[in-house]
């Protein structure tokens, strides 16, 4: 065989040997994969947090728990779990109803690994202070593996307060809830060590207006708390289908009430709830959300007839806190991806992590990303401290502003890291499309963006001394900086006169949640972080796109700080 000739344009001299294998090009310029790295210790932010919220005894079990995070392995099963989406099957082969939904190994396996760490459970089974905080810091780890699984543990962990309502259905299932294992099987409850929790509020008609639910309840015998009824009617949305029960919605004769259904009867047979299909999501992929009919499904009634909201809102609550956490999480990957991308990268003569323009959209990004942490970690603290009115009352006003702000920033802060890494960002071998497609589902569910919104005004409006708890606690900061004094100022001017807060929420709400971010960065972190976070949210940059911090920040410490060191 004849040697291929070298081109006229080849100018450099490759090796004999790569002229005969015809090799075309070194593989250089490109990052190392961001993998087997310590998700905690890379994170100065999340260490200091920890501590500062009162979970400095959990630091060893975090540092732990970081670099199973960071595993090469463990990223991997992130990506397996949402390149298999889960099947959906009515029947078995011989006829029987089974409504199994099948899902692959890597799922189940995180699974398994969030609910033996107590993602589900820990701040119930030890409570006390840092409780919550230290189940942030670890849910806040391994959401960045993988996030559409962490809504049955998110659900399982939430149903607690709710389900504790009534204390003879709370005597049946608590323990169950609580135990730190995983079992998948679709067999009954009384079978099974441990147990998943599901909910099911949302009808076609309604979904923010649950008072439009048309789902019945028919009393089998005695009426009332704790009773069992049979439900008829249909769910537009229940996540999770394979777990073993589900807060549901439903009306009887005294209005909307709550209900825990089993999956399967008390003898043994199959609970007649039925899933109809799955839905096509477009993000939330590894996470199965369903479809269904409940035809005279059995159920017990939680908590007062006619008060169903009130019962279920205790859940609701808790899940829209880990709303803030996932959406948090989602922004500290996307920017560990694009800081640590950039910080290997180069174009036109120098690192991009070097140039000035990609420095301010890389440290505007890392503002965002340590403000929402802050502020989730700060009300993770008020969650372990309840029995403190101050406390109280902040977390009921911190929650809905925190929900709605953490979760709507998310998705334009994963499409600007996205752009950080450019081309190959977009690829699905990389976790950025992963990240996008993930970041507006936790806006939409558990209370949509102005759903939140008008929560926060139902709790000035129940309870107007939450307004005075978030404007003391925000105050803690004033004199550190005039900006934010000026903004203090303003904003509790604003509130003066809320009589037409519903049409002004946004602007309201949108400001509250950046008062409080600032707050908690001037008091704890690095002076460059918080400086830049005033100049840039405080002032009249504010609402720009990223990149739009002002002359005189500090861009370099603010992105050595966020930035991950690997390779
Ligand atoms: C992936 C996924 C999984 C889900 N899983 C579950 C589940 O497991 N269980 C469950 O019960 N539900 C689930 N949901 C449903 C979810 O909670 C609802 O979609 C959400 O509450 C919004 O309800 P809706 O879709 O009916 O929209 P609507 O209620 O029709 O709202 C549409 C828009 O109108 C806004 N809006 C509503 N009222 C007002 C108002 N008064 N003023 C101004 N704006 C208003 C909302 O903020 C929203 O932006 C899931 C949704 C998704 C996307």
């Amino acid at each position: 065989m004849k040697a291929r000739q070298p081109l006229q344009q080849e100018t450099a001299t490759p090796s004999s040997d790569d002229r005969y294998l015809a090799v075309t090009h070194e593989v250089f310029n490109q990052p190392p994969a961001l993998e087997d790295y310590n998700l905690f210790e890379q994170d100065k932010a999340l260490q200091e947090a920890v501590a500062r919220e009162g979970a400095a005894a959990a630091t060893s079990d975090l540092k732990q728990f970081g670099a199973f995070a960071g595993a090469a392995d463990t990223i991997a099963l992130g990506f397996h779990a949402n390149e298999n989406k889960p099947a959906f099957n009515t029947h078995d082969r011989f006829g029987h109803r089974t409504d199994q939904v099948d899902f692959h190994p890597a799922y189940h396996q995180l699974m398994s690994t969030a609910m033996e760490n107590g993602l589900h459970s820990s701040p119930w089974t030890n409570p006390g202070a840092g409780a919550h905080v230290a189940r942030t810091a670890k849910y806040y780890m391994h959401s960045q593996i993988e996030a559409a699984h962490c809504c049955p543990i998110t659900m399982t962990f939430a149903a607690v307060p709710s389900i504790r309502k009534q204390p003879e259905l709370a005597a049946v299932w608590e323990n169950k809830i609580l135990a730190n294992s995983y079992d998948p099987r679709n067999l009954p409850d009384s079978e099974k060590q441990s147990v998943t929790i599901g909910m099911a509020m949302t009808e076609k008609q309604g979904g923010s207006d649950v008072r439009a639910n048309t789902t019945r309840a028919y009393a089998i015998g005695a009426e009332g708390p704790g009773q069992a009824y049979e439900l008829v009617g249909h769910k537009w949305f229940v996540s999770a289908p394979m777990c073993d029960a589900f807060l549901v919605l439903a009306q009887t004769r005294s209005g909307l009430s709550c209900f825990l259904m089993p999956r399967w009867r008390p003898d043994g047979s199959k609970n007649p709830w039925q899933i109809q299909r799955l839905k096509n999501k477009m993000g939330n992929v590894a996470n199965a959300s369903s479809e269904a009919e409940l035809r005279g499904a059995l159920a017990w009634m939680m908590g007062e007839e006619g008060r169903g909201v009130p019962t279920i809102i205790e859940m609701v609550a808790m899940t829209r806190f880990d709303c803030m956490i996932g959406s948090s999480a989602g922004m500290r990957q996307a920017l560990a991806q694009a800081s640590h991308h950039c910080r290997h990268r180069s174009a036109f003569g120098g690192r991009l992590s070097e140039q000035p323009l990609m420095q301010n959209v890389l440290a505007d990004l890392a503002l965002e990303s340590e403000a929402a942490l802050a502020y989730t970690m700060r009300i993770a603290k008020s969650l372990d401290s309840q029995h403190l009115e101050h406390e109280r009352l902040l977390a009921r006003l911190a929650t809905p502003v925190g929900k709605y702000w953490i979760c709507k920033r998310t998705p334009n802060h994963a499409y600007e890291a996205m752009e950080c890494i450019g081309g190959s960002g977009v690829m699905e071998d990389c976790i950025m499309p992963r990240l996008l497609r993930e970041s507006p589902v936790n806006a939409i569910w558990e209370g949509s963006g102005n759903v939140q919104c008008l929560d926060t005004l139902r709790a000035l409006q129940k309870e107007p001394d939450t307004l005075d708890a978030f404007f003391s606690e925000a105050a803690e900061a004033r004199g550190a900086d005039a900006r934010f004094d000026r903004f203090l100022a303003q904003l509790q001017n604003d509130f003066a006169d809320i009589s037409d807060f519903e049409y002004r929420a946004r602007n309201l709400v949108d400001r509250l949640a950046l008062l409080m971010q600032s707050s908690l960065l001037l008091r704890n972190s690095d002076p460059a972080v918080a400086d830049a976070f005033c100049a840039s949210r405080l002032e009249h940059n504010g609402g720009l796109n990223y990149g739009n911090l002002p002359s005189g920040t500090d861009p370099a410490a603010i992105i050595k700080r966020a930035t991950p060191v690997v390779g």
